[in-house]
């Protein structure tokens, strides 16, 4: 169904003019209301209450359906996260998490605060039901009541939302980690009110690393420091769970420093790739050729972009920056991944900096010359690279981390497989 038939039923349904119900349902679904809500939202102004006109029915957690329209739950808290979102130019804070019952676990949202915390067993009456992500979810607005109810609901659950970083996924909400800060670094980006500071690094605990961003800069987030934050969210970022702290988001130090991960998973590339994305996994493979684009490269001042020709595809014509990076494929057998270097690998590879690089280009009168130097140096070199793997339309990327021959003795496996082919020739 259109915008324009959700509107004119909710016209005909309410009594009200058609256009200004479909301006609001615009203006709502423009700021990523889900439609549903935004109905509910239009439903209200007109004084048409929760529309279905049917009361809502008590039920076990598991029993409920997007079918159902408003339901009455028994259920014990199980996180609150808090998140400012904006709402028809406005910020609203808003609470959401998951509760359960005997029965199963569900995802919440709510409108307004209702003063619960996690653990406390509640009745929720008159709540939405929204279908989210292909599952229910309870909308919690301001036709819901909250009340404590008579009896705690005992769930099968962890209460609390403490989690290590190896189980979260995205769509969590209202998670604490106990984490060391492996990386951090302040940049500016474009926000939706203007240029904002914001911190983005690397957190690990004994489980897993992760990317994280901190909306709301909190000072204690320096490099090395173990901390316990409360209260973040997770989203997908290139296909990895990234962690999310905001202004509610509470950072405390702990007292003894948090055992980091220090090695990465190693897969075959294809099973990497088929993940859709790894923050931190190792491969290992044959560098069979190296890209176009890489050696001595100019970017972009503004965006840090690759630029050709002296021209930004955002920023048109601009004054390069000089750097150095190698885009490589490596190739175990099982897949291809892109392997992309940034300037410290490609100066140990290349054995000189962006100077020594520029100088040689000079000289040759052909910046090319710096890309053939790397491939002789790497191609038909088998690597082991760690790094983060994302995965696109335009392929599989592994921004690495450590470029390392590989400690496999190649003398050793050249034996091995001189070894099959002599048997499949006997067997022969
Ligand atoms: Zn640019």
């Amino acid at each position: 169904m259109q915008l324009d038939d959700h509107a004119e039923e909710l016209a005909s349904a309410l009594g009200v003019d058609k256009e200004e119900v479909k301006s609001d349902l615009e203006n709502l679904v423009q700021y990523s209301v889900p439609l549903d809500e935004a109905k509910q939202s239009i439903r209200r102004k007109h004084g048409g209450g929760s529309g279905g006109g049917s009361s809502p029915s008590t039920k076990d957690v598991a029993d409920v359906t997007p079918e159902d329209g408003s339901v009455n739950v028994t259920a014990t808290v199980l996180t609150v996260g808090t998140r400012t979102i904006r709402y028809q130019g406005d910020d609203i804070t808003i609470r959401e998490g998951e509760l359960a019952d005997e029965t199963g676990k569900l995802s919440y949202t709510s409108w307004q605060d209702f003063g619960f915390e996690a653990g406390d067993s509640v009745t929720v009456g008159n709540a939405n039901v929204r279908e989210w992500d292909g599952n229910p979810e309870l909308n919690l607005n301001d036709s819901t009541t909250v009340a404590m109810a008579d009896e705690s609901v005992a769930v099968d659950y962890p209460v609390g939302g403490d989690a290590d970083l190896i189980d979260l996924e995205p769509g969590d909400r209202g998670r604490n980690v106990e984490v060391q800060v492996l990386e951090v670094e302040e940049r500016t980006i474009d926000g939706r009110d203007g240029e904002t500071e914001i911190l983005s690094g690397v957190l690990s605990d004994e489980s897993a690393r992760l990317p994280f961003t901190d909306w709301n800069p909190h000072e204690e987030l320096s490099e090395g420091a173990s901390l316990r934050i409360e209260d973040v969210y997770i989203r997908e970022f290139r296909g990895v769970p990234s962690i999310n702290l905001s202004e509610f988001t509470t950072v405390t130090e702990l007292p003894t420093p948090v055992e980091v991960k220090e090695s990465a998973p190693r897969l075959d590339i294809r099973e990497a790739v088929d993940t859709g994305g790894m923050f931190d996994v190792e491969v290992v493979g044959n560098l069979i050729a190296v890209r176009d684009g890489s050696g001595l490269i100019e970017r972009c001042p503004e965006c840090a972009r690759v630029i050709q020709n002296g021209q930004c595809r955002s920023h048109g014509a601009v004054e390069g920056e000089d750097d150095l990076r190698v885009k490589g494929i490596l190739d175990d057998g099982s897949d291809t991944v892109t392997v992309v270097l940034d300037a410290e690998l490609t100066e140990e590879i290349y054995g000189g900096d962006v100077a020594d690089a520029k100088e040689a280009a000079r000289e040759a009168m052909d910046k090319e010359v710096v890309a053939d130097d790397i491939r002789e140096e790497i191609v038909g070199r088998e690597f082991r690279v760690r790094g983060n793997l994302s995965v696109d339309e335009y392929g599989a990327n592994l921004d690495a981390d450590e470029f390392v021959e590989s400690d496999d003795d190649p003398a050793e496996r050249a034996r091995e497989l001189l070894a099959v082919v002599s048997t499949e020739e006997v067997g022969a």
